[in-house]
């Protein structure tokens, strides 16, 4: 299953949220991820590739069953 997430490069520039607030929201003055969602929408994609600290990834979560 993907997993969307904001690493600790993150820096709180605010761009990705002011490009998709579908999926990123602030909680202390970092992004947050709040939606995984949708994970193939134009605007998820072009808050990728704004982000200016490479901090926004697109990750394959293991299953929580074995
Ligand atoms: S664009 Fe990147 S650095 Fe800026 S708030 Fe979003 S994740 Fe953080």
């Amino acid at each position: 299953m993907k997993k969307l997430i904001v690493n600790e490069k993150c820096i709180g520039c605010g761009a990705c949220i002011a490009i998709d607030s579908e999926h990123f929201d602030f909680e202390d003055n970092l992004s947050k991820v709040i939606s995984n969602d949708n994970l193939e929408s134009d605007a998820l994609q072009n808050a990728i590739a704004s982000c200016p600290m490479g901090a926004i990834e697109i990750i394959e979560e293991e299953s929580s069953e074995n």
